[in-house]
């Protein structure tokens, strides 16, 4: 199976039936980077640049931030990258940051980019560090966490003024600059045409979006596996923001764990998603499982499904079916 990835590696991510799906790669971290050669990948669709602050001793200071965000940006010679801003708290602890109080419900608590917004200076260095590594370059930043339209307006405003000034002590700027979204709370499921204003593009994060939408830790092990994403719900959930985008003109990704495997990016493919970002190593087996695909037929069969009445289906046995099938 080794071989037949690296075969399909250099092959064009299409499905059988013509239609092209941008299959990108998760990283953090600079060993991270050789993977992008190796898998194929078209890009990197997420950057979680918190893994930098998450295994140094104390807050990585502004020229280590831009040395790495450089590195990442020349290693993708010209492809894509997608950095997200600092998402700590929570399930992500940073020993040496002790502004927060215990919390009783940390996956509901300061984090992200509630707490950066709260210490705008982190957000300002990281800003500025990333406007200076993609100078001459396009550069796509992403918010975390975001739960209200206002925290994308605060950041963008902060993101302004580190333009103009970097700006008035002549540094070369990005050549495009674009500001993201992540969709992982449930809250911006019933604002979706306002989002989509707010931002140049989104990226559903299913594995913060599961876990709130269906109120289950996703760290708890009493409960793995007890809710099926593959779900009517989540899929209609799913579907909303990737119709939303088109209706709007604005790209979509997904790049939760939900991407990586074959059977539930099959899913996806399905609901109209034509980019998706998941670890380096699933991208050999979705691409595989792509280049099988009949996604005219599939995306028929899944609105069947998430169109009934009941509402009940079996979401996860019509897929396996029709994967058997095909
Ligand atoms: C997600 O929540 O799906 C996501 C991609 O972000 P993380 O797993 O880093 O929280
Ligand atoms: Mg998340």
């Amino acid at each position: 199976r080794q071989e037949l990835f690296r075969e399909l590696r250099d092959k064009p991510s299409v499905s059988r039936d013509g239609v092209a799906v941008e299959l990108m790669m998760n990283a953090g971290l600079a060993v991270d980077l050789p993977q992008l050669a190796e898998s194929g990948a078209a890009g990197i669709g997420l950057f979680r640049t918190e893994l930098q602050f998450m295994v140094a001793a104390t807050f990585p200071r502004a020229e280590a931030q831009e040395t790495l965000y450089r590195e990442v940006i020349e290693a993708a010679g010209g492809k894509p990258v997608t950095f997200r801003t600092i998402d700590i708290g929570g399930d992500k602890v940073l020993p040496y940051f002790r502004g927060a109080e215990k919390e009783e419900n940390p996956a509901l608590g300061w984090r992200a980019i509630r707490l950066t917004l709260d210490r705008p200076g982190l957000l300002r260095t990281q800003f500025r560090a990333l406007l200076k590594a993609a100078a001459g370059r396009e550069l796509k930043m992403m918010l975390p966490m975001v739960t209200e339209l206002a925290e994308i307006a605060k950041a963008r405003s902060l993101i302004e003024r580190e333009v103009a000034q970097l700006g008035r002590f002549g540094y070369t700027l990005p050549t495009s600059l674009k500001l993201g979204a992540m969709v992982e709370v449930p809250s911006l499921l019933y604002q979706l045409p306002e989002l989509m204003r707010a931002v140049d593009f989104v990226s559903v994060g299913s594995n913060d979006l599961f876990q709130f939408m269906t109120a289950t830790d996703r760290g708890n092990g009493l409960l793995a596996g007890r809710f099926d994403p593959l779900s009517v719900p989540f899929l209609r959930a799913l579907k909303a923001v990737v119709d939303a985008g088109n209706r709007s003109g604005v790209p979509v990704t997904l790049c939760g764990e939900l991407a990586g495997r074959p059977v539930s990016a099959m899913a996806l493919i399905g609901l109209g998603y034509r980019s998706i970002s998941m670890s380096p190593a699933a991208i050999g087996p979705v691409k595989a499982m792509l280049c099988e695909l009949p996604v005219d037929a599939l995306q028929a069969r899944l609105a069947e499904v998430l169109e009934s009445d009941a509402g009940t289906g079996d979401v996860r046995g019509m897929l396996t079916g029709f994967a058997e099938e095909h």
